[in-house]
């Protein structure tokens, strides 16, 4: 199962990112949001993809949004986890806490989950 989150910022910025993948593709596709430092947007990587690629440029300056370098604040609730401990080592996790916008350039993006679930 995967899911959809909205990343929202004061100053207005949206984007949207799916999380995770379907099953048929679960080994070779794993959705994540992620900042790409050539497009400077946040897009969607497919992490288990080797090099991970920004699918906007094809670059690989991509950094995931677990990254610490994109977060401000660590929230207290989760707002969507994926366990990826077996491929990637660790568990991909965002918070209710800030983020790196990449419009404003400040810690002031927040993530929501999303509608679309698929299978
Ligand atoms: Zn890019
Ligand atoms: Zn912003």
């Amino acid at each position: 199962m995967g899911s959809a989150i909205i990343a929202v910022c004061e100053c207005g910025y949206t984007a949207e990112s799916a999380i995770g993948g379907g099953m048929a593709t679960f080994k070779e596709i794993c959705y994540f949001p992620a900042y790409c430092e050539v497009c400077l947007e946040l897009v969607e990587a497919n992490l288990l993809a080797k090099p991970v690629e920004c699918p906007v440029c094809m670059g690989t300056q991509v950094i995931p949004y677990d990254n610490l370098k994109l977060i401000g604040e660590i929230g207290e609730e989760e707002i969507e986890s994926w366990n990826m401990e077996e491929d990637l080592g660790r568990e991909l996790v965002l918070t209710d806490g800030t983020y790196f916008c990449p419009s404003c350039e400040e810690f002031k993006l927040r993530f929501k989950p999303g509608m679309l679930c698929w299978d």
